[in-house]
C-alpha cells in the first residue's frame, strides 16, 4: 500500500449498540439497570460510524440523535455505506430531511447511497419522487464488487448475517493509504471475506461483538472476537482490532468488557468514541 497522505482519517463511533440498544428500553435485565444508572459509556445508541465528515457507514434510527449529542454535522455526506436491510442499520425515513423545506436553504453536496439491493429498495417508497430535491443516487453492491468514490476505494465483502435471501455486507474501505474494516453485523468470516482480506489486510477492523459471553453463527461472542482477532493479527501483526456493537443480553458494563477484551489487546468501542489512522 502507498504510504499515508494528508490529514489522519477521523472515525466517530455514532452508536455502538445491537439492534434494541443498550440499556433496551423494554428489557429490565441488570444490565440494563445498571447501564442507566451508569450512564456514560454505558449508554449505547444503535450503531453506526462516520469517516471525515463525508462517509457515514450505517444510517439506523439514532443517526439523528448521535449528530446532535455529538455537536456534529451531516452537511458534508457524500457517500453512505448501507451494510445490510436491518432497521438499525436503516431507518429510509429520516433520508427524507435532506430535502426541502427540512434543510433551510443549505447546499448539500450529491449523496450516493451504497449497499445491497435488498436495502435500496426500501429507500425508494419512502423518498419516491423527493430523490433528486434530497440529492441521491443509489448504487447497489454485491460482495466481491468494488467501487471508487472521490478519495475512498471500498471493496465489498460477504457477511455471514441475516436470514436466507438477505445480502448482508462487510466494507473494507481503502485510500491515502489508509485501509480499514467494518464488520457488523457478522458472525465468523466467509471465505470470501477472508480471500479478500488476505490480499488487502486492513491497519484497523472494527468486530461485530454482539453475543458477549455467547456465542453466535451471525453474530459474535467475546470468544469468537479474540479467535479472529488473532487470526487478523497473522496478516497484519500490527493491527488494531476494535469491538462494537454490543447487545445487553450477554455483554457487561464497559469497564468489564475493557478488561475483558484489554488482555487481549483489543480495544472496546463505545458512543463518541474517536479513532485516528
Ligand atoms: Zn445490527
Ligand atoms: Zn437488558
Ligand atoms: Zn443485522
Amino acid at each position: 500500500m502507498q504510504p499515508s497522505t494528508g490529514k489522519p482519517w477521523e472515525l466517530i463511533f455514532l452508536g455502538t449498540a445491537a439492534a434494541e440498544g443498550y440499556p433496551a428500553p423494554f428489557c429490565s435485565c441488570p444490565r440494563c439497570a445498571a447501564a442507566r444508572l451508569n450512564g456514560g459509556r454505558d449508554l449505547r445508541r444503535r450503531s453506526a460510524l462516520l469517516v471525515n465528515a463525508d462517509l457515514l457507514i450505517d444510517f439506523g434510527p439514532d443517526v439523528f440523535c448521535a449528530f446532535q449529542q455529538l455537536g456534529l454535522t451531516a452537511t458534508h455526506l457524500r457517500l453512505l455505506l448501507i451494510t445490510h436491510a436491518h432497521a438499525d442499520h436503516l431507518a429510509p425515513e429520516n433520508l427524507e430531511y435532506r430535502r426541502h423545506p427540512f434543510r433551510g436553504e443549505t447546499p448539500l453536496p450529491p449523496l450516493t447511497i451504497c449497499g445491497p439491493q435488498d436495502a435500496l429498495d426500501l429507500i425508494i417508497p419512502v423518498m419516491g419522487r423527493h430523490m433528486e430535491d434530497a440529492r441521491l443516487r443509489l448504487l447497489p453492491l454485491r460482495a466481491g464488487e468494488t467501487i471508487e468514490d472521490g478519495r475512498y476505494t471500498v471493496y465489498a465483502l460477504p457477511a455471514a448475517h441475516g436470514e436466507e435471501g438477505m445480502e448482508c455486507l462487510l466494507y473494507l474501505i481503502e485510500g491515502e493509504g489508509r485501509r480499514f474494516l467494518y464488520a457488523t453485523d457478522t458472525g465468523p468470516f466467509p471465505e470470501g471475506a477472508w480471500a479478500c482480506l488476505r490480499e488487502r489486510p486492513p491497519q484497523l477492523a472494527i468486530l461485530d461483538a454482539t453475543m458477549g459471553t455467547l456465542r453466535g453463527e451471525h453474530h459474535m461472542g467475546i470468544e469468537q472476537v479474540k479467535a479472529l482477532a488473532s487470526q487478523l493479527r497473522g496478516l497484519s501483526a500490527s493491527i488494531v482490532c476494535v469491538a462494537h456493537h454490543f447487545s445487553h443480553n450477554a455483554n457487561p458494563s464497559y469497564e468489564e468488557l475493557i478488561r475483558i477484551y484489554g488482555q487481549d489487546g483489543i480495544r472496546v468501542a463505545y458512543d463518541g468514541l474517536r479513532l485516528y489512522l
